[in-house]
Protein backbone atom coordinates (compact mmCIF):
# COMPACT_ATOMS: atom_id res chain seq x y z
CA UNK A 1 0.00 0.00 0.00
CA UNK A 2 1.74 3.31 -0.68
CA UNK A 3 0.07 6.58 -0.77
CA UNK A 4 1.62 9.72 -2.85
CA UNK A 5 1.71 12.75 -0.28
CA UNK A 6 -1.58 14.34 -1.79
CA UNK A 7 -3.62 11.02 -0.35
CA UNK A 8 -5.30 11.40 2.40
CA UNK A 9 -3.39 10.08 5.73
CA UNK A 10 -5.56 6.99 6.87
CA UNK A 11 -8.18 7.25 9.80
CA UNK A 12 -7.16 4.93 12.57
CA UNK A 13 -8.51 1.21 12.17
CA UNK A 14 -11.60 -0.04 13.31
CA UNK A 15 -10.17 -3.61 14.15
CA UNK A 16 -7.55 -4.30 16.97
CA UNK A 17 -3.26 -4.12 15.29
CA UNK A 18 -0.89 -6.58 15.56
CA UNK A 19 1.56 -3.87 16.28
CA UNK A 20 1.31 -0.35 17.04
CA UNK A 21 4.73 1.37 16.44
CA UNK A 22 4.69 5.09 18.73
CA UNK A 23 7.05 7.47 16.56
CA UNK A 24 8.08 7.55 12.97
CA UNK A 25 11.68 8.83 13.20
CA UNK A 26 14.77 6.38 12.42
CA UNK A 27 13.68 3.90 15.12
CA UNK A 28 9.90 3.42 14.44
CA UNK A 29 10.09 3.33 10.67
CA UNK A 30 13.46 0.75 10.50
CA UNK A 31 11.14 -1.38 13.10
CA UNK A 32 8.35 -1.14 10.83
CA UNK A 33 9.91 -2.72 7.88
CA UNK A 34 11.70 -5.37 9.95
CA UNK A 35 8.46 -6.47 11.64
CA UNK A 36 6.60 -6.24 7.67
CA UNK A 37 9.56 -7.56 5.75
CA UNK A 38 11.23 -10.26 8.92
CA UNK A 39 8.37 -11.07 11.72
CA UNK A 40 5.53 -11.38 8.44
CA UNK A 41 3.60 -8.99 10.37
CA UNK A 42 0.61 -7.82 7.53
CA UNK A 43 1.05 -4.31 6.46
CA UNK A 44 -2.28 -4.36 7.13
CA UNK A 45 -1.95 -4.91 10.68
CA UNK A 46 0.75 -2.56 11.72
CA UNK A 47 0.77 1.10 12.04
CA UNK A 48 3.10 4.03 12.69
CA UNK A 49 1.55 6.95 15.00
CA UNK A 50 3.48 9.95 14.55
CA UNK A 51 2.43 13.49 14.59
CA UNK A 52 4.54 14.80 11.57
CA UNK A 53 3.02 15.50 8.29
CA UNK A 54 5.36 12.40 7.00
CA UNK A 55 7.42 9.95 8.49
CA UNK A 56 11.02 11.06 9.08
CA UNK A 57 10.03 14.44 9.71
CA UNK A 58 12.04 15.56 12.33
CA UNK A 59 15.49 13.72 11.10
CA UNK A 60 14.93 15.59 7.28
CA UNK A 61 14.41 18.67 9.31
CA UNK A 62 17.33 18.79 11.47
CA UNK A 63 19.59 17.30 9.25
CA UNK A 64 19.00 19.83 6.82
CA UNK A 65 19.12 22.58 9.34
CA UNK A 66 22.89 21.50 10.70
CA UNK A 67 23.86 21.69 6.90
CA UNK A 68 25.68 18.44 7.16
CA UNK A 69 26.75 17.16 3.90
CA UNK A 70 27.23 13.02 4.80
CA UNK A 71 26.34 10.90 7.76
CA UNK A 72 28.86 10.32 10.38
CA UNK A 73 28.03 6.79 10.31
CA UNK A 74 29.10 3.94 8.16
CA UNK A 75 26.80 3.17 5.18
CA UNK A 76 25.71 -0.40 6.28
CA UNK A 77 23.77 1.89 8.61
CA UNK A 78 20.39 2.23 7.25
CA UNK A 79 16.94 1.51 7.44
CA UNK A 80 16.27 -1.20 5.03
CA UNK A 81 16.76 -4.78 5.99
CA UNK A 82 19.83 -5.93 4.22
CA UNK A 83 23.12 -4.09 5.74
CA UNK A 84 24.18 -4.06 1.53
CA UNK A 85 20.60 -1.96 0.57
CA UNK A 86 22.08 1.23 0.53
CA UNK A 87 25.39 0.82 -1.44
CA UNK A 88 23.13 -1.68 -3.84
CA UNK A 89 20.66 1.12 -4.43
CA UNK A 90 23.37 3.76 -4.51
CA UNK A 91 25.21 1.38 -7.70
CA UNK A 92 21.73 1.33 -9.18
CA UNK A 93 20.76 4.93 -9.09
CA UNK A 94 23.26 6.60 -10.62
CA UNK A 95 26.56 4.43 -11.41
CA UNK A 96 28.36 6.08 -8.08
CA UNK A 97 28.64 9.48 -8.37
CA UNK A 98 31.70 11.00 -6.80
CA UNK A 99 30.77 12.11 -3.46
CA UNK A 100 27.84 9.75 -2.57
CA UNK A 101 30.18 7.98 -0.05
CA UNK A 102 33.08 10.11 1.95
CA UNK A 103 35.86 7.91 3.54
CA UNK A 104 36.26 7.00 5.94
CA UNK A 105 34.02 4.50 6.35
CA UNK A 106 32.15 5.14 3.23
CA UNK A 107 29.82 6.95 4.90
CA UNK A 108 26.70 8.34 2.64
CA UNK A 109 25.83 11.54 1.23
CA UNK A 110 22.62 12.72 2.99
CA UNK A 111 20.59 13.20 0.26
CA UNK A 112 21.26 9.46 -0.52
CA UNK A 113 20.67 8.57 2.56
CA UNK A 114 17.51 10.05 2.95
CA UNK A 115 16.62 8.74 -1.18
CA UNK A 116 17.59 5.18 0.41
CA UNK A 117 14.77 6.02 3.20
CA UNK A 118 12.52 7.02 0.36
CA UNK A 119 12.88 3.88 -1.61
CA UNK A 120 12.58 1.67 2.03
CA UNK A 121 9.37 3.18 2.89
CA UNK A 122 8.00 2.87 -0.56
CA UNK A 123 9.05 -0.62 -1.03
CA UNK A 124 6.70 -1.64 2.22
CA UNK A 125 4.07 0.93 2.18
CA UNK A 126 4.59 2.88 5.15
CA UNK A 127 3.50 5.87 3.83
CA UNK A 128 0.36 4.12 3.82
CA UNK A 129 0.46 3.39 7.69
CA UNK A 130 1.14 6.53 9.14
CA UNK A 131 -1.48 7.68 11.47
CA UNK A 132 -0.89 11.46 11.75
CA UNK A 133 -1.55 11.81 15.76
CA UNK A 134 0.41 11.80 18.89
CA UNK A 135 -0.33 8.81 21.51
CA UNK A 136 -1.44 10.81 24.78
CA UNK A 137 -2.43 8.19 26.88
CA UNK A 138 -2.19 4.10 27.03
CA UNK A 139 -3.81 1.40 28.77
CA UNK A 140 -3.21 -2.65 29.11
CA UNK A 141 -5.71 -5.31 29.74
CA UNK A 142 -5.87 -8.51 29.58
CA UNK A 143 -6.77 -8.47 25.55
CA UNK A 144 -4.52 -6.16 24.39
CA UNK A 145 -3.22 -2.49 24.51
CA UNK A 146 -5.23 1.00 24.11
CA UNK A 147 -3.79 4.14 22.84
CA UNK A 148 -5.88 7.24 23.20
CA UNK A 149 -4.60 9.81 20.47
CA UNK A 150 -4.94 13.42 20.99
CA UNK A 151 -7.07 14.21 18.04
CA UNK A 152 -9.52 12.35 20.02
CA UNK A 153 -9.63 8.54 18.78
CA UNK A 154 -8.25 5.26 20.51
CA UNK A 155 -6.39 2.61 18.68
CA UNK A 156 -6.74 -0.99 20.31
CA UNK A 157 -3.23 -3.33 19.49
CA UNK A 158 -2.06 -6.62 20.69
CA UNK A 159 1.86 -5.34 20.91
CA UNK A 160 2.88 -1.84 21.34
CA UNK A 161 6.54 -0.51 20.50
CA UNK A 162 8.06 2.60 21.65
CA UNK A 163 10.01 4.39 19.39
CA UNK A 164 9.75 8.16 20.56
CA UNK A 165 13.11 9.37 20.71
CA UNK A 166 15.02 11.75 22.75
CA UNK A 167 14.20 14.82 20.35
CA UNK A 168 11.26 16.36 21.67
CA UNK A 169 13.34 18.75 24.45
CA UNK A 170 16.21 20.47 22.66
CA UNK A 171 18.37 21.64 25.45
CA UNK A 172 18.17 24.82 27.06
CA UNK A 173 20.77 26.54 29.10
CA UNK A 174 18.97 28.23 31.80
CA UNK A 175 20.99 31.58 31.27
CA UNK A 176 19.19 31.93 27.49
CA UNK A 177 15.73 33.68 27.36
CA UNK A 178 13.19 31.52 25.73
CA UNK A 179 11.42 34.74 24.38
CA UNK A 180 14.19 36.85 23.20
CA UNK A 181 14.24 36.76 19.57
CA UNK A 182 17.78 36.94 18.95
CA UNK A 183 18.23 33.53 19.87
CA UNK A 184 17.29 30.02 18.84
CA UNK A 185 18.04 26.65 19.39
CA UNK A 186 18.93 24.95 16.47
CA UNK A 187 16.58 21.35 17.00
CA UNK A 188 13.69 23.57 18.23
CA UNK A 189 10.29 22.38 16.18
CA UNK A 190 10.21 24.57 13.47
CA UNK A 191 13.23 26.51 13.13
CA UNK A 192 13.92 27.57 9.89
CA UNK A 193 15.40 31.66 10.92
CA UNK A 194 18.20 31.46 9.43
CA UNK A 195 20.19 35.13 9.82
CA UNK A 196 20.17 36.31 6.14
CA UNK A 197 22.04 39.59 6.84
CA UNK A 198 25.80 39.28 7.15
CA UNK A 199 25.40 39.63 11.14
CA UNK A 200 27.89 38.04 14.04
CA UNK A 201 26.66 34.98 15.20
CA UNK A 202 27.62 33.26 17.96
CA UNK A 203 26.73 29.15 18.26
CA UNK A 204 27.06 27.82 21.17
CA UNK A 205 28.10 24.34 21.82
CA UNK A 206 31.37 21.92 21.20
CA UNK A 207 30.11 18.59 19.53
CA UNK A 208 29.02 17.84 15.70
CA UNK A 209 25.82 19.92 15.47
CA UNK A 210 27.31 23.17 16.61
CA UNK A 211 30.74 22.52 13.97
CA UNK A 212 28.42 21.72 11.67
CA UNK A 213 26.32 24.94 11.84
CA UNK A 214 29.22 27.34 12.52
CA UNK A 215 30.90 25.99 9.19
CA UNK A 216 27.23 26.67 7.67
CA UNK A 217 27.19 29.98 8.72
CA UNK A 218 30.95 30.92 7.43
CA UNK A 219 30.19 29.62 3.99
CA UNK A 220 27.47 32.20 4.43
CA UNK A 221 29.46 35.13 4.99
CA UNK A 222 28.59 35.42 8.58
CA UNK A 223 31.09 36.39 11.46
CA UNK A 224 31.26 33.64 13.70
CA UNK A 225 32.11 33.02 17.26
CA UNK A 226 32.34 29.08 17.87
CA UNK A 227 31.59 29.52 22.47
CA UNK A 228 32.65 25.58 23.76
CA UNK A 229 32.85 24.88 27.56
CA UNK A 230 35.71 22.76 26.16
CA UNK A 231 38.72 21.97 23.76
CA UNK A 232 38.17 20.90 20.16
CA UNK A 233 37.36 16.73 21.02
CA UNK A 234 38.06 14.30 18.04
CA UNK A 235 36.43 11.37 18.01
CA UNK A 236 35.19 9.41 14.81
CA UNK A 237 32.30 8.20 16.05
CA UNK A 238 29.68 9.25 19.07
CA UNK A 239 31.14 5.62 20.52
CA UNK A 240 33.86 3.41 20.02
CA UNK A 241 32.92 0.86 17.49
CA UNK A 242 33.91 -1.66 20.11
CA UNK A 243 30.38 -1.20 21.17
CA UNK A 244 29.06 -2.69 18.31
CA UNK A 245 30.08 -6.06 18.99
CA UNK A 246 30.97 -8.82 21.77
CA UNK A 247 34.31 -6.24 22.76
CA UNK A 248 32.40 -3.91 25.12
CA UNK A 249 29.11 -5.17 24.54
CA UNK A 250 29.70 -9.19 26.72
CA UNK A 251 31.06 -7.15 29.36
CA UNK A 252 28.13 -4.35 29.54
CA UNK A 253 25.32 -7.22 29.56
CA UNK A 254 27.26 -9.16 32.38
CA UNK A 255 26.60 -6.47 34.65
CA UNK A 256 23.57 -6.76 36.64
CA UNK A 257 23.21 -3.19 38.04
CA UNK A 258 21.69 -0.96 36.12
CA UNK A 259 22.88 2.22 37.83
CA UNK A 260 26.78 1.03 36.57
CA UNK A 261 25.15 0.32 33.37
CA UNK A 262 24.23 4.08 32.90
CA UNK A 263 27.63 5.12 33.99
CA UNK A 264 29.50 2.36 31.12
CA UNK A 265 26.49 4.06 28.83
CA UNK A 266 28.08 7.33 30.14
CA UNK A 267 31.84 6.92 29.86
CA UNK A 268 31.69 5.39 26.61
CA UNK A 269 29.83 8.02 24.74
CA UNK A 270 32.19 10.74 23.05
CA UNK A 271 29.32 14.09 24.00
CA UNK A 272 30.68 16.89 22.31
CA UNK A 273 32.97 15.51 20.07
CA UNK A 274 33.57 16.43 16.25
CA UNK A 275 35.41 13.54 13.49
CA UNK A 276 38.27 14.61 12.10
CA UNK A 277 37.64 15.60 8.80
CA UNK A 278 35.54 18.28 11.03
CA UNK A 279 38.32 18.76 13.56
CA UNK A 280 40.28 19.80 10.46
CA UNK A 281 37.85 22.46 8.97
CA UNK A 282 37.34 23.90 12.02
CA UNK A 283 41.34 24.45 12.91
CA UNK A 284 41.88 25.63 9.20
CA UNK A 285 38.88 28.43 9.86
CA UNK A 286 40.32 29.38 12.99
CA UNK A 287 43.98 29.82 11.54
CA UNK A 288 43.11 31.47 8.94
CA UNK A 289 41.11 34.00 11.19
CA UNK A 290 37.24 32.86 9.82
CA UNK A 291 36.37 31.71 12.72
CA UNK A 292 36.35 32.94 16.48
CA UNK A 293 36.77 29.61 19.17
CA UNK A 294 35.78 30.72 22.88
CA UNK A 295 36.56 27.85 25.40
CA UNK A 296 34.41 29.53 27.58
CA UNK A 297 31.16 28.64 29.96
CA UNK A 298 28.55 30.96 29.32
CA UNK A 299 27.56 32.52 32.76
CA UNK A 300 24.85 35.25 31.55
CA UNK A 301 23.35 37.00 28.41
CA UNK A 302 21.64 40.56 28.61
CA UNK A 303 20.17 42.46 25.48
CA UNK A 304 21.77 46.12 25.01
CA UNK A 305 21.18 48.75 22.63
CA UNK A 306 23.72 46.95 20.27
CA UNK A 307 23.14 43.38 20.58
CA UNK A 308 22.85 40.78 23.00
CA UNK A 309 25.72 40.50 25.61
CA UNK A 310 26.92 37.24 26.52
CA UNK A 311 28.97 36.67 29.80
CA UNK A 312 31.24 34.41 29.73
CA UNK A 313 33.29 32.92 32.67
CA UNK A 314 36.59 34.37 33.55
CA UNK A 315 35.18 37.96 33.14
CA UNK A 316 35.16 37.62 29.26
CA UNK A 317 32.00 39.17 27.18
CA UNK A 318 31.27 38.56 23.69
CA UNK A 319 28.86 40.91 21.71
CA UNK A 320 26.46 39.50 18.88
CA UNK A 321 23.57 40.08 17.11
CA UNK A 322 22.29 36.54 17.57
CA UNK A 323 22.83 33.66 19.36
CA UNK A 324 22.51 29.90 17.88
CA UNK A 325 21.93 26.93 20.49
CA UNK A 326 23.59 23.72 19.41
CA UNK A 327 23.43 22.21 23.01
CA UNK A 328 21.56 19.34 22.14
CA UNK A 329 18.94 17.09 24.39
CA UNK A 330 17.21 17.09 28.11
CA UNK A 331 18.69 13.58 29.01
CA UNK A 332 15.36 12.99 31.18
CA UNK A 333 13.33 9.82 29.81
CA UNK A 334 11.44 10.43 26.68
CA UNK A 335 7.61 9.86 26.08
CA UNK A 336 6.80 12.56 29.53
CA UNK A 337 3.48 11.98 31.21
CA UNK A 338 1.95 9.42 29.19
CA UNK A 339 5.07 7.00 30.02
CA UNK A 340 5.23 8.14 33.78
CA UNK A 341 1.58 6.87 33.66
CA UNK A 342 2.46 3.88 31.76
CA UNK A 343 4.93 3.47 34.46
CA UNK A 344 2.90 3.63 37.39
CA UNK A 345 0.08 2.06 36.31
CA UNK A 346 1.51 -0.97 34.97
CA UNK A 347 4.37 -0.95 37.67
CA UNK A 348 7.00 -0.99 35.05
CA UNK A 349 10.53 -1.57 36.03
CA UNK A 350 12.65 1.59 35.98
CA UNK A 351 16.46 1.86 36.84
CA UNK A 352 17.96 5.17 39.22
CA UNK A 353 18.27 6.86 35.78
CA UNK A 354 14.28 6.60 35.03
CA UNK A 355 14.92 4.90 32.13
CA UNK A 356 13.72 0.82 31.22
CA UNK A 357 14.61 -2.03 32.54
CA UNK A 358 13.70 -4.58 29.51
CA UNK A 359 14.59 -8.11 28.61
CA UNK A 360 17.07 -9.23 26.39
CA UNK A 361 14.20 -8.64 23.16
CA UNK A 362 13.50 -4.99 24.70
CA UNK A 363 10.25 -6.32 26.33
CA UNK A 364 9.30 -3.84 29.24
CA UNK A 365 5.98 -5.69 29.25
CA UNK A 366 4.52 -8.89 27.47
CA UNK A 367 2.76 -6.84 25.40
CA UNK A 368 5.43 -3.46 25.13
CA UNK A 369 8.96 -3.40 23.80
CA UNK A 370 11.42 -0.15 23.37
CA UNK A 371 14.10 1.08 21.12
CA UNK A 372 16.06 4.53 21.07
CA UNK A 373 16.79 5.96 24.19
CA UNK A 374 14.31 3.57 26.19
CA UNK A 375 16.37 0.71 24.84
CA UNK A 376 19.86 2.13 25.94
CA UNK A 377 20.05 -0.11 29.42
CA UNK A 378 19.70 -3.17 27.48
CA UNK A 379 21.29 -1.93 23.68
CA UNK A 380 24.78 0.44 25.16
CA UNK A 381 25.95 3.88 23.89
CA UNK A 382 24.99 3.12 20.58
CA UNK A 383 21.02 2.67 21.54
CA UNK A 384 20.14 5.78 19.95
CA UNK A 385 21.55 6.13 16.47
CA UNK A 386 20.89 4.23 13.33
CA UNK A 387 23.05 1.19 14.25
CA UNK A 388 20.84 1.17 17.72
CA UNK A 389 17.75 0.91 15.65
CA UNK A 390 19.25 -2.13 13.69
CA UNK A 391 20.04 -3.80 16.99
CA UNK A 392 16.29 -2.77 17.67
CA UNK A 393 15.08 -4.75 14.93
CA UNK A 394 16.98 -7.80 15.51
CA UNK A 395 15.61 -8.44 19.08
CA UNK A 396 11.71 -7.36 18.12
CA UNK A 397 11.96 -9.54 14.90
CA UNK A 398 12.97 -12.06 17.23
CA UNK A 399 10.09 -11.48 20.02
CA UNK A 400 7.41 -10.94 17.43
CA UNK A 401 8.30 -13.65 14.72
CA UNK A 402 5.59 -16.54 14.82
CA UNK A 403 4.69 -18.61 16.85
CA UNK A 404 5.52 -16.31 19.68
CA UNK A 405 3.27 -12.93 17.98
CA UNK A 406 0.84 -14.93 19.05
CA UNK A 407 1.68 -16.29 22.31
CA UNK A 408 0.90 -13.06 24.47
C1 LIG B 1 21.76 16.44 13.05
C2 LIG B 1 21.84 15.00 13.42
C3 LIG B 1 22.68 14.14 12.72
C4 LIG B 1 22.76 12.78 13.08
N1 LIG B 1 23.59 11.97 12.36
C5 LIG B 1 23.64 10.66 12.65
C6 LIG B 1 24.46 9.76 11.88
O1 LIG B 1 25.16 10.16 10.97
N2 LIG B 1 24.41 8.44 12.18
C7 LIG B 1 23.66 7.95 13.21
O2 LIG B 1 23.65 6.74 13.45
N3 LIG B 1 22.91 8.77 13.98
C8 LIG B 1 22.88 10.10 13.72
N4 LIG B 1 22.10 10.95 14.49
C9 LIG B 1 21.44 10.40 15.70
C10 LIG B 1 20.14 9.57 15.50
O3 LIG B 1 20.24 8.63 14.49
C11 LIG B 1 18.96 10.43 15.34
O4 LIG B 1 18.79 11.30 16.41
C12 LIG B 1 17.66 9.63 15.09
O5 LIG B 1 16.93 10.46 14.24
C13 LIG B 1 16.82 9.24 16.31
O6 LIG B 1 15.67 8.60 15.82
P1 LIG B 1 14.37 8.33 16.70
O7 LIG B 1 13.42 7.57 15.85
O8 LIG B 1 14.79 7.72 18.01
O9 LIG B 1 13.84 9.77 17.13
P2 LIG B 1 13.14 10.95 16.31
O10 LIG B 1 13.77 11.17 15.00
O11 LIG B 1 13.10 12.08 17.29
O12 LIG B 1 11.67 10.40 16.04
C14 LIG B 1 10.76 10.14 17.07
C15 LIG B 1 9.38 10.47 16.58
O13 LIG B 1 8.45 10.12 17.59
C16 LIG B 1 7.43 11.09 17.61
N5 LIG B 1 6.76 11.05 18.91
C17 LIG B 1 7.25 11.40 20.13
N6 LIG B 1 6.29 11.25 21.06
C18 LIG B 1 5.19 10.79 20.42
C19 LIG B 1 3.88 10.45 20.86
N7 LIG B 1 3.50 10.55 22.13
N8 LIG B 1 2.98 10.01 19.92
C20 LIG B 1 3.35 9.89 18.61
N9 LIG B 1 4.58 10.20 18.15
C21 LIG B 1 5.49 10.65 19.06
C22 LIG B 1 8.16 12.40 17.36
O14 LIG B 1 7.28 13.41 16.92
C23 LIG B 1 9.19 11.97 16.30
O15 LIG B 1 8.67 12.15 15.01
C24 LIG B 1 22.01 12.29 14.16
C25 LIG B 1 21.15 13.15 14.86
C26 LIG B 1 21.07 14.49 14.49
C27 LIG B 1 20.15 15.39 15.26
Amino acid sequence: MTLHRDQPIPEPPATTLDCLIVGGGIHGVHVAARLIGEAGVPADRLRILDPGARLLERWRSRTATTGMSHLRSPSVHHLDLDPMSLQRFAGKRTRRTAGLFTPPFERPALELFNAHCDHVEEAFGLAGLHLRDRAVGCAVDETGVEVQLGGGGVVRTDHLVLAMGIGERPRWPDWAPREDPGIHHVFDPGFDDWPVDRSSVAVVGGGISAGHVALRLLSEGHRVELVSRHPLRQHQFDSDPGWLGPKFTMKFHREPDFDRRRAMITEARHVGSVPPEMGRALRRAIARGRLAWREHRVTGLERTTAGLRLTLDQAEALEVDRVLLATGFESARPGGPMIDHLVRSESLPCAGCGYPIVDACLRWHPRIFVTGPLAELELGPVSRNIAGARRAGDRIVEALSPPRRAAV
